[in-house]
């Protein structure tokens, strides 16, 4: 039995390091690696250890691995990286949906000995995997632009209610634990509500911490399943999944300015269409004078946003990059860790087209480095860069940490149309007396803009 013991831990020592070699885009493919088979070797030990029963049932555990296998693997080779958010959402659901499946087998086992520990336990699994199970759905359906937002001004209490009931039922069954058979399915079909009321009423800027919080929510839901199994491996997973989740959400919370507690009663920062005011005039500009300032400039400054992912622009944005460098232009990247729909995503993009590490700096320190900035060129990027955050009480993002691009010499903002961001509100910085707007394609832009400043000297 000990070789099971080291083998488990193997695969935990796997995960760790799996996990902490995600912290940088330079080790993260590594990482990836050596967690996928932590995880491999403690299926199979789990699946082949001489404690667990077979009951003939290898066959069907094996289709459904194999099943789950390809359905992941055509879907992650087809998606592309603006979907990756999208499938980070599905997946996290079928984990929360895991743990229901777990937990309410193993509910309907219990019997006049089964302890009070083990009950707790196990319903919480079923209430956290369940509300896990369809607030990731609703939030895949959101991302992808399929689930409209829904919410009306009594929803926060309505959410109250439905959390009060499912923990309201889970102590009485616990404390009544043969009474009524049928409350174990009542309380699955509870959390699974909860789950869905939760996170459909939020919206805009809120969405990021959702998605970190129901990743925490899966990972504890795993954690109580591997205590009702007894199995190591899927406790510390289930921790380390809740833990870093857990950070990510206070994190997140963080950078958007907003209390967890408001988002775990839900129904709070939806997008608002705030601020119509006649703004002012914009002032448009060409790529020819952008790529004449760029050129000269001493320091220039990229801001890249979900425009940049939707128009594939990261590896143009290399090439412009290497073309100004080489010509005595000093260019850096600001990284705001909400910049695009998931954390790290302008990492992930700027690291495909080998943009070097070194050039990408943080939101504190890029704030820093802005006032010795010449020029900030912004690529797609919108709510992540909107002033209203700063000095507009009103906003619904009042308070967010943002890029402080108007301290700054010139702002130029590339992106299509007079659009908003993600947030559905508007941004001054457009009518701002600094900025010059530069309508069109993020890619083509760029590439235009790349064309002339290489027939310069
Ligand atoms: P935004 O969504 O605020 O704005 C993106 C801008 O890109 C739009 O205004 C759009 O304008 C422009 N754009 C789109 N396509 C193109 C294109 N092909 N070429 C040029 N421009 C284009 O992006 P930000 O990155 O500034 O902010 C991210 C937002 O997403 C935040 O509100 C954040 O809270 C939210 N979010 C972030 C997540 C994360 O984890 N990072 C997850 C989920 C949501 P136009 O249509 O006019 O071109």
């Amino acid at each position: 039995m000990q070789y099971i013991e080291l083998i488990y831990i193997v695969s935990t020592v796997l995960l760790i390091i799996g996990l902490r070699k995600l912290s940088s885009p330079s080790t993260a493919r590594n990482g990836n690696v050596l967690a996928a088979l932590g995880m491999g070797s403690a299926i199979l030990v789990a699946i082949f250890s001489p404690m667990t029963d077979d009951h003939g049932n290898l066959l069907y555990i094996f289709a459904g691995i194999l099943a789950g296998a390809v359905i992941g693997l055509i879907y992650s080779k087809k998606v592309e990286m603006t979907g990756i958010p999208e499938l980070v959402s599905i997946f996290n659901g079928f984990g929360g949906a895991c743990a229901v499946s777990i937990s309410i087998l193993e509910a309907y086992k219990f019997n006049s000995s089964s302890t009070l520990g083990l009950m707790t336990t196990t319903y919480m699994a079923l209430f956290i995997g369940g509300v896990a199970f369809t607030g990731s759905l609703i939030a895949y359906g959101k991302l992808a632009g399929k689930v409209k937002d829904w919410r009306s001004k009594v929803s926060s209490y309505f959410n109250l209610i439905w959390l009060m009931a499912c923990i309201g039922l889970i102590i009485f069954q616990v404390i009544n634990p043969m009474t009524y058979t049928f409350l174990p399915l009542v309380i699955l079909t509870v959390s699974l509500i909860y789950g869905l009321t939760f996170v459909w009423p939020i919206g805009g800027a809120d969405m990021p911490v959702v998605i970190s919080l129901l990743n925490a929510l899966t990972g504890i839901a795993a954690a109580l399943a591997g205590i009702v199994y007894g199995n190591m491996v899927m406790i510390l997973g289930g921790v380390l999944v809740g833990s870093s989740g857990a950070i990510l959400t206070v994190l997140m919370c963080k950078a958007m300015n907003r209390s967890l507690i408001n988002v775990v009663v839900g129904g709070f920062g939806a997008s608002s269409s705030a601020i119509s005011a006649d703004q002012g005039d914009i002032k448009e500009t060409t790529a020819n004078d952008t790529a004449i300032m760029m050129r000269y400039a001493q320091n220039v400054m990229v801001i890249p946003g979900y425009g940049m992912a939707v128009a594939q622009a990261q590896k143009a944005c290399k090439e412009l990059d290497k073309s100004l460098s080489s010509r005595g232009v000093n260019v850096n990247y600001a990284i705001h860790p909400v910049a695009g729909r998931m954390p790290g995503h302008m990492n992930v993009l700027l690291a495909e087209a080998d943009v070097p590490y070194s050039k990408l700096i943080d939101l504190d320190d890029a704030n820093g480095m802005l006032t010795d900035t010449d020029v900030c060129l912004v690529v797609g990027a919108n709510d992540v860069v909107n002033p209203s955050a700063l000095d507009d009480p009103g906003s619904p993002i009042y308070g967010m940490p943002v890029l402080e691009i108007l301290n700054s010499k010139n702002v130029v903002v590339l992106k299509r149309s007079m659009n908003k961001g993600y947030s559905g509100i508007e941004n001054p910085l457009f009518f701002h007396d600094k900025t010059k707007m530069l309508f069109g394609d993020a890619k083509d832009t760029i590439e235009s803009l790349n064309n002339e400043v290489k027939v310069m000297d």
